[in-house]
């Protein structure tokens, strides 16, 4: 998976792309399997990055 080499961590805001900002859809949803990842896609049609949703349950580690 080269195309995604950059990953984001879900927060309290809507995703949002990391590009241009614009909305996103959910394109692949794997939040419900270990990797707790979803791939998103911009919406706006000059952009249409995908990138990479994980959730980072290890930040409260110690
Ligand atoms: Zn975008």
């Amino acid at each position: 998976m080269e195309l995604y080499s950059e990953l984001f961590v879900f927060n309290d805001q809507p995703t949002t792309c990391p590009s241009c900002g614009a909305r996103t859809e959910i394109i692949f949803d794997m939040t419900h399997t270990r990797d707790v990842t979803q791939i998103h896609k911009c919406l706006s049609e000059l952009c249409q990055r995908e990138f990479v949703m994980v959730q980072e349950d290890d930040i409260n580690n110690g």
